[in-house]
């Protein structure tokens, strides 16, 4: 076996759609090949929806919400669903993380990291569903007057490439654990552990009509899903130009939106930093998943007055990250996901040397003839960013490290802050108060304080600005699936007699 080729393959899902508990090709009987980033090579046929098949899964989710049981079954049961597909991820994680390998290039590492962390989602809106309560308002009458929360609805959700099922677990467990059905169009890049969810959720026994499964592009599937008016709510992640298209979509049916759309993410080293730990972080910042992560910390800022000395010791690892297919198990750094994207990374590489930074590492495709038919870059580090270009403001999503420097806390709190993408943000300080008063100046969704990239199912996750709208994740991440209704309930009632008084009323 030539060793470009996995030495195992992993169980694949079943190359259907899932619409009202059937699992089918697709109308028009088109398909789709999903490739593996870091070889070009085919790793299932799936069906390519058309609009036919969006159409009736999103009759089988309005249907399943407005007639079947699953929004009226008590949050007990919907809680013991959770967990028993968090148990199934849990036995599955093997399988699951070679899927995703596959499919995205990430390592297995990261995989299985990101399985642990899916079963633990759906674990926690088992909990918050358990334990939500809602409230006795106190209403000056003799009167009752609750709020309640109620499922939202059918629920559209998109998905990106860069963590398929991670997204796609923020938003359907606490959809599920709401009571919402839903219809989810992972990106056609990457549907394959969207597809075994699917199998897995019926599998629990959820039922038929509650999770629906389209594949296809974004304008031939993703548009109609969030344009139909029988959506109550599109909860979307990926990027800013489409995320605005779908806001546009949501508001011609005030639908409900959530948004989550990645960020420029400044990581700032402050002149009393701890010079190990931020160079260590600073690599784990960029480099996670080749730097396709929403909250990639590339662009790293620096006090001048230790610029040197963390610039030296970033750029001795970095000559050492492995390069490597995600599934060998010493592979540090994959492939970025299409050629498309690699030529994006490139552009910014190139863009970044013409606004007057210097490449000090990497830039170019790996040599090894292994690497020939992915899509590998190798980890880039750039210095001397000037402040005011296109790079210092856009995202790359790639493994790229562009470094800036500066004079003092108030010029890095000042620069980091020149971004509208507000999503997340690290500081790093040996003196807690130093940094704690700069994290509260930073207008970010997340601060983090001496670490980088740490996300819990417990705390909100999203951004300030154009990086999005709403929170996934947290007690807000279950209030998206929510309504909340006002109940009132008069104790003493009494005719008030305002209307159609008789003239010899007083
Ligand atoms: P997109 O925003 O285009 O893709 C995200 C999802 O939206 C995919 O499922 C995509 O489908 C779908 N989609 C695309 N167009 C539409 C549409 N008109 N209506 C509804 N759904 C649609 O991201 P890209 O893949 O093009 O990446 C572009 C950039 O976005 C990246 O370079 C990166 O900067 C950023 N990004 C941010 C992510 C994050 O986590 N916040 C994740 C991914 C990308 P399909 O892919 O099948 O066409």
């Amino acid at each position: 076996m030539p060793d470009t080729e996995p030495p195992r393959a992993p169980r694949l899902p079943r190359a259907a759609l899932q619409i009202g508990g059937r699992f089918t090709e697709a109308r028009d009987g088109a398909t789709r090949d999903t490739l593996d980033p870091a070889s070009g090579a085919t790793v299932l046929t799936v069906p390519e929806a058309g609009a036919a098949d969006v159409d009736a899964a999103l009759s089988a989710a309005r249907t399943a919400f407005d007639d079947g049981p699953w929004p009226r079954t008590p949050v007990q049961d919907r809680a013991r669903l959770l967990e028993r597909v968090a148990d199934a991820i849990d036995a599955e994680t093997e399988e699951l993380a070679w899927l995703e390998t596959l499919d995205t290039g990430k390592t297995l590492v990261e995989s299985r990291a990101d399985m642990d962390q899916i079963a633990q989602v759906f674990r926690y809106y088992a909990a918050e569903a358990r334990t939500a309560r809602g409230d006795v308002n106190p209403v000056p009458t003799d009167a009752l007057s609750l709020t309640v929360h109620e499922p939202v609805g059918v629920v559209a959700m998109i998905t990106p490439w860069n963590y398929p099922l991670l997204q796609a677990s923020w938003k359907i467990a606490p959809a599920l654990a709401a009571g919402c059905t839903f219809v989810i169009k992972p990106s056609e890049l990457t549907p394959l552990t969207t597809l075994r969810i699917g199998e897995m959720l019926q599998e629990a026994g959820l039922p038929d009509g509650v999770a629906n499964v389209v594949l296809g592009g974004g304008a031939a599937v993703g548009a109609p899903l969030t344009e139909d008016p029988r959506v109550d709510l599109i909860s979307f992640t990926g990027g800013i130009v489409t995320g605005r298209r779908i806001a546009r979509a949501a508001a011609e049916n005030v639908a409900r939106v959530a948004l989550e759309l990645g960020g420029k993410n400044p990581n700032l080293v402050l002149a009393d930093a701890d010079l190990d730990l931020a160079s260590d972080q600073a690599l784990n910042a960029v480099y996670y998943h080749a730097g396709q992560v929403c909250s990639a910390g590339s662009r790293l800022l620096v006090d001048r007055s230790v610029a040197d000395a963390l610039t030296e010791r970033i750029v001795d690892r970095v000559g050492r990250i492995r390069i490597g297919f995600g599934w060998e198990e010493a592979t540090e750094l994959g492939p970025v996901i299409s050629p498309e994207h690699l030529e994006k990374v490139q552009g910014y590489v190139a863009l970044a040397q013409e606004e007057g930074a210097t490449l000090v590492a990497g830039g170019g495709r790996p040599s090894d003839p292994r690497f020939a038919q992915g899509t590998f870059l190798e980890p880039t580090v750039l210095t001397g960013l000037p402040h005011d270009g296109r790079v210092a403001r856009e995202e790359i999503f790639g493994p790229v490290l562009t470094i800036e420097t500066f004079d003092g806390d108030a010029e890095g709190i000042r620069l980091a802050s020149a971004t509208r993408t507000g999503l997340a943000a690290g500081i790093f300080s040996r003196d807690a108060a130093r940094a704690m008063r700069a994290a509260r100046r930073l207008r970010f969704g997340t601060v983090w304080l001496n670490d980088f990239h740490p996300y819990f199912p417990e705390a909100p996750w999203g951004g300030f600005g154009e990086s999005g709208i709403g929170r996934e994740l947290g007690r807000t991440g279950l209030a998206e699936y929510q309504e909340e209704k006002h109940l009132y309930w008069n104790l003493d009632p009494e005719p008030v007699g305002w209307f159609g008084k008789r003239d010899d009323d007083a």
